[in-house]
């Protein structure tokens, strides 16, 4: 999903619950930096803020933030919602959102429109398989 500067969605996160998973989500994030990011060269770090999306939304990036630092939104509430609905892990969830918005945050670097299914496609095919699919991209 991608969304736009209004960060009024954005919020603290105050429970234990979302203690948890906010230091699941660094240790994401630690990792995705460690190893995706070398190998993509497009942009050294991103920001990840804690918010709420739509109704059943599970993350946003935030069109225009590459030119700083590419910035995504996390929507804890849905990411758990979602987790329990297909019985996977929070970290399933998390991680495949994460990159999700990274697929978007390289469109948005590489000044190609956003596209949901191939920023779904680069989710899956690194989650799955740790590869950097960018056929969508012209390089
Ligand atoms: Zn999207």
């Amino acid at each position: 999903m991608v969304g736009g500067w209004g960060l009024d969605f954005v919020y603290t996160l105050t429970n234990k619950n979302d203690k948890i998973l906010t230091q699941l989500v660094k240790d994401i994030k630690r990792n995705l930096k460690k190893e995706l990011l070398p190998k993509l060269k497009m942009f050294n770090d991103f920001k990840i803020l804690f918010g709420k999306t739509t109704s059943k939304g599970l993350g946003l990036y935030i069109g225009g933030s590459y030119i700083w630092k590419p910035t995504m939104v996390l929507d804890l509430k849905n990411i758990m919602a979602s987790a329990d609905e297909y019985c996977v892990d929070d970290e399933v969830v998390i991680t495949s959102t994460i990159l999700h918005e990274l697929g978007h945050a390289i469109q948005d670097t590489l000044h190609l429109p956003f596209n949901e299914d191939e920023a779904e496609n680069f989710a899956e095919e690194y989650y799955k398989n740790k590869k950097i699919k960018l056929d969508f991209i012209k390089i």
